[in-house]
Order: structure tokens, then C-alpha cells, then sequence
């Protein structure tokens, strides 16, 4: 009999911790949020700037790094200038291909398994993003260096996990995968191609994978290059977490060369965000008109610097130089 409640207590324990919902069925929330930016432009006082992205997301204790930044060291870097130590950090992800997302992921994982081999050691990523990329005229297929970074991340004993949907990865944090992409917000410089059933097709990014974590006030969204497009990534968001409500969107969203009418579109689907920390392709003139059209303000709508955050309950916290000191 005893066995049997074990048993029972052990299942119990498992479907908690893996489905969408609680056993009561309400849809998990997180209660401690807090996103750190580590790669961006604007920089603050001892940290580099370049065009890349990164943040550390901290949930309920569970430490993700979104996104590896640019260049090799910068992150690395960054976090040892801002004083956060990345070594307990075991899970990492990186939203899609380009270099610019990429381009820290060796180098931390060789620096921090020094101190917990674990470290960065389980890698998410959206499916397609190992496809190979070509020219306008079909013939390279070398414009993806995802595969080869891969095979030596491989190498240092990571493991990978390719998404093709959405996946609740701790209680109440998602990744959404690849996005359905029923606006069409063309979010990304085209130019490349990829090759389906034998036809080359114009590249839409399709493995663009964001972070939504679910919570009491709201969804926090964290994106990359948002090269899905904000509002699909909204919308999926809105899907996955089953609530309306957009209570944070953190990081790039590609609107640094968009057309007034699209951010006035934008701003339209993001209606009732209550805080917007434009990082990277998110651009400074698209931040400050969405702050505008958002009815938001200098302390609800800031351009991220590196080591600017995000906290749950207390909004945001902007660095000495990215536009609010309180
Ligand atoms: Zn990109
Ligand atoms: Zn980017």
C-alpha cells in the first residue's frame, strides 16, 4: 500500500513538473522574474558594446542565457564586469543562426565548464536553423556557419535539442520554436535562400525562437532579432500561456529601419504592454516612437544598455545611461 502512494506521489511529481498546467488546472506562472542584458550597443560604465544580443533570464532560480552576443569575449566580459557569475547557468539558447547571437557560445561554454562542467552544456535551438543557407544565385550553401559551431559544441560534451514547436522547459517558461507567421512582417534583411523540395525559397528564418515566460501580471516576452515578428511572436505567446495580456517584451525586435505605418501597427497588436526594453535591431528611433504610440514612459520604454534589466514588480532597471536614473 505504501508503495502504491509512492508511486503515485512520484507520478504526481512528474506530470506537475512537465505539463502546461497545474493539477488544479490552472496554466503555471512564474513568481521570480529577471532579465539582464549582456550583449547590446549602448553599454555602461566598464562593458562593450556591439551589434549582438544576449541576456540572462532568471526564473523561480532556474538561470537561462538567451543568446551568446557577436563577439567571442563580449559576454563573457560583460558578466565578469557586471559581477554576475554565468558558471551555474546549465541551460542556453540560441534563437537563430546569425553570427551575431552565435558568436559567444564556445567561448563560454570553455571558460565556465572550467568551474561546473555542466555549464551551458544543454543547448535549445529552433528547427531549421541547421539549414544551409545560399546566394541569390543557388550555389554557395556555406552562408551558415550554425553547423560547423554546432559539431564543436558537440564536441565539448553539450548536448542539443532542436524544437519544432513549443516547449515548456521549466514550470511556467516556454520556448515557442519555430513561429506561425500570420502577420506578414518580413523581419529580417533578405537576400539568402534556403532549399525546399528542391526549390530555392527566400529565407524567412524559420527556426526564430523567443522565450515567453507565463506570470500573474502577464506574459514577459524575450526575443532575439524578434526576426519572427513581434506580433507573431505575440500571438504565439498568446497561444502557448492561454493569456492576452503582454506584460513585457525584452530585447531585439528588429524595427531599427521600419516604415512609421509598421511601428503604428506594431504598437496597435502590442496594446497594454507595459514595459519595453528595446535591445539590438530594435533601434533607437523605433523604441522611442512605440514608448510614444504605447502611451508608455522614460522609466516604462527604455533603449537597453548592457546590464540594464528587467524585474518582475519592479520594472525596469536602466543602467546609469539608458534614459531613467530614478
Ligand atoms: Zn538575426
Ligand atoms: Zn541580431
Amino acid at each position: 500500500m505504501k508503495q502504491w502512494i509512492a508511486w503515485l506521489m512520484l507520478l504526481l511529481a512528474a506530470f506537475t513538473s512537465t505539463a502546461a498546467h497545474a493539477a488544479d488546472g490552472a496554466p503555471h506562472q512564474a513568481q521570480a522574474v529577471k532579465v539582464t542584458t549582456l550583449s547590446t550597443m549602448l553599454t555602461d560604465y566598464g562593458t562593450l558594446g556591439e551589434w549582438g544580443f544576449a541576456a540572462l533570464v532568471e526564473v523561480d532560480g532556474r538561470r537561462i542565457l538567451f543568446d551568446t552576443g557577436a563577439n567571442p569575449d563580449t559576454v563573457l566580459k560583460n558578466a565578469e564586469a557586471l559581477k554576475i557569475d554565468l558558471s551555474s547557468v546549465e541551460e542556453v539558447v540560441i534563437s537563430h543562426f546569425h553570427d551575431d547571437h552565435t558568436g559567444g557560445l564556445l567561448t563560454l561554454r570553455k571558460a565556465l565548464m572550467q568551474k561546473n562542467p555542466a555549464a551551458l552544456s544543454h543547448l535549445y535551438v529552433g528547427e531549421g536553423i541547421f539549414a544551409p543557407r545560399y546566394g541569390k544565385d543557388g550555389q554557395s550553401g556555406t552562408e551558415n556557419d550554425f553547423p560547423a559551431l554546432a559539431k564543436a559544441y558537440l564536441d565539448t560534451g553539450g548536448r542539443i535539442q532542436q524544437l519544432s514547436g513549443p516547449a515548456e522547459i521549466a514550470s511556467g517558461i516556454w520556448l515557442t520554436g519555430p513561429v506561425p507567421r500570420g502577420h506578414d512582417e518580413t523581419n529580417w534583411n533578405p537576400g539568402l535562400t534556403v532549399k525546399t523540395g528542391g526549390q530555392l525559397v527566400p529565407d524567412t528564418l524559420r527556426e526564430d525562437t523567443s522565450l515567453v515566460i507565463a506570470t500573474a501580471s502577464g506574459v514577459v516576452i524575450v526575443t532575439g532579432c524578434g526576426h519572427a515578428g513581434i506580433m507573431n511572436i505575440a500571438d504565439a505567446a498568446q497561444t502557448i500561456t492561454g493569456d492576452a495580456r503582454l506584460h513585457a517584451v525584452i530585447g531585439g525586435i528588429h524595427l531599427f529601419a521600419k516604415p512609421d505605418a509598421v511601428l503604428i501597427a506594431t504598437a496597435g497588436r502590442l496594446k497594454g504592454l507595459a514595459y519595453l526594453l528595446g535591445a539590438h535591431c530594435t533601434g533607437i528611433e523605433a523604441t522611442v516612437r512605440l514608448r510614444e504610440l504605447l502611451a508608455l514612459d522614460r522609466r516604462t520604454a527604455v533603449i537597453a544598455a548592457v546590464g540594464s534589466s528587467f524585474t518582475l514588480g519592479k520594472g525596469i532597471a536602466a543602467g546609469q545611461i539608458a534614459g531613467w536614473t530614478g
